[in-house]
């Protein structure tokens, strides 16, 4: 079976490694010569690089003394740091060269768009243009940033989280827009590293759609690594004069504009699903009112042999989201029966704390009137935690009230990112609190406070509060 994948992002090439594993005849089709998407490229790890590389330099600057450890006033490289990061993004998109090459995948340097339902057009790298028949296709081609025209986006001083991960220098006051997932990473990042970092958001608090407690959580401890909030401010143009930018917003429910200014401004509002240049009109495929890939709940298009998955359908912007599906619709095209739990697909953000989530939120559940009990616990009341002195955070268990089984968990604290699988894993095997809070759990490590959240569900057992 011939199958062709545009986009060879964490959705792509997955797709590509489980079709290629299936013994399908697999080319993937990649616009960029780096293969990894935004995931590798301008994602998940360049972002993750600089939040460690950043996470050090506070930790020598605040921390380290309190340990017994004195290094002289650190310095920052900054270009050093933004090479180490270009590094790690080399080695990364490098493996997955190794990996189409290792399952004999053809892989196009070029932009793919439909002729037909069975035939592509590939504008080569090189400008030549060749035309590809396929049997199945699957559309990976993932998101862009949102970037509306009063932003006046112009990848110098009003950047998107792309430049901001390759800045030339370090801003002295950064403004960003947003409050969700990459504001909060990447606005941790410049706070760190010393930058006066504003974050306008047009909601009354962080991270809408995660634990409202835990987003309060989140809030404090940004505050206190410098970070200023201006929460209910629906940020109306921003706009750079020589090298300055000045942003204008309003308070939600009131008239008067205010200006701010700063040396650069990141916009960091949402990502839009990326079709330009498909041509799926010459298909019958539809998109949704977000500009999103409609598909059904086995990723299939309008056109039966078409398929689309990741950032360019419904559902979370997530790279184990569009991997997850990748491996789905390859089996499926290979005639298995797959499945995949929509409902389990964890959320981390990565500042520190780290916030995770896996399941219902209260929120949720209280839209759905199912009742629900809490278990809690801090991570102050950890041994580990306090030998780390990691005190910030708590975990939260949301269990159904009649019959105990964990419907939602929330955490944030160190090593949230990690610890959420747990949860992830007893949710799968649909598990109660009860059933967590008899497990052996080691010590000392932050996985206890799991086990506590779950004895606090039931019946109030907690141990150590
Ligand atoms: P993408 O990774 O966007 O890949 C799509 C690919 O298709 C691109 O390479 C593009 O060039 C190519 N393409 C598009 N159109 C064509 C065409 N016509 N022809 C040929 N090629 C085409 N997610 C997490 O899970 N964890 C994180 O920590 C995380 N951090 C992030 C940090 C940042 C700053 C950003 C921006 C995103 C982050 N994400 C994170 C989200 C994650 O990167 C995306 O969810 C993921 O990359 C989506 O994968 P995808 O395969 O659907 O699309
Ligand atoms: P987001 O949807 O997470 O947050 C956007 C925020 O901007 C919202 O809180 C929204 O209320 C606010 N906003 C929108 N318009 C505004 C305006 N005019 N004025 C003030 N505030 C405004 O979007 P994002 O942070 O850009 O991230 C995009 C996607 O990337 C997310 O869906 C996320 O899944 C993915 N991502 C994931 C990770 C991770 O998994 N750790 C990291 C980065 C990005």
């Amino acid at each position: 079976m011939k199958v062709v994948i545009i986009g060879a992002g964490p959705g792509g090439y997955v797709c590509a490694i489980r079709c290629a594993q299936l013994g399908m005849d697999v080319t993937i089709v990649e616009k960029y010569n780096s293969l990894g998407g935004t995931c590798l490229n301008v994602g998940c790890i360049p972002s993750k690089a600089l939040l460690d590389s950043s996470e050090h330099f506070y930790q020598a600057t605040h921390q380290f003394s309190t340990h017994g450890i004195e290094v002289g006033k650190p310095t920052i490289d900054f270009s050093k740091m933004i090479g180490r990061k270009s590094e790690v993004i080399n080695q990364n998109t490098k493996g997955i060269e190794f990996l189409m090459k290792k399952n004999k995948i053809v892989v196009i340097q070029g932009v793919a768009s439909f002729l037909s339902n069975q035939k592509l057009k590939i504008h080569k790298t090189d400008d030549s243009i060749v035309e590809l028949e396929f049997d199945k296709c699957i559309i990976a081609t993932g998101s862009k940033p949102i970037t509306p025209p009063s932003f006046q986006y112009n990848k110098d001083r009003i950047i998107t989280s792309t430049e901001a991960l390759s800045l030339k220098e370090l801003p002295k006051e950064m403004l960003i827009v947003g409050a969700g997932v990459i504001g909060l990473e990447m606005g941790s990042v410049y706070a760190r590293l010393g930058t006066k970092v504003t974050v306008l958001e047009y909601m009354d608090r962080l991270l809408p759609g995660m634990d409202f407690d835990c987003a309060k959580e989140l809030q404090k401890t940004l505050k206190a690594i410098g970070i200023e909030f201006l929460l209910g401010k629906s940020v109306q143009s921003v706009e750079q004069i020589k090298q300055k930018v000045k942003l204008i917003y309003k308070s939600k429910d009131a008239e008067a504009m205010t200006n701010i200014e700063a040396d650069y401004c990141l916009i960091a509002i949402g990502r839009r699903a990326f079709t330009d240049s498909l041509n799926i009109e010459a298909t019958s495929i539809a998109k949704d009112e977000k500009g999103r890939i409609t598909v059904n709940s086995n990723c299939e298009t309008a056109e039966k042999n078409i398929f689309a998955i990741g950032d360019v359908i419904h559902g979370p912007m997530l790279a184990h989201k569009a991997e997850e599906e990748g491996v789905f619709v390859a089996e499926y095209i290979a005639g298995q029966k797959p499945a995949l739990n929509h409902h389990l697909i964890p959320g981390v953000v990565y500042t520190w704390p780290e916030v995770a989530s896996v399941g219902y939120t209260e929120e949720h559940l209280k839209e759905k009137s199912i009742k629900y009990k809490i278990g809690k616990f801090p991570f102050k009341a950890l041994g580990r935690a306090r030998a780390s002195m990691d005190l910030d955070g708590f975990v939260k268990i949301l269990a159904d009230a009649n019959t105990d089984e964990v419907l939602g968990v929330h955490i944030i604290g160190a090593r949230a990112a990690d610890l959420i699988m747990e949860a992830a894993v007893a949710m799968e095997f649909k598990a109660t609190a009860e059933d967590i809070s008899r497990i052996c759990h080691p010590h000392p490590t932050f996985s206890e406070g799991i086990k506590e959240a779950a004895l606090d569900a039931t019946g109030k057992r907690a141990i150590h509060m």
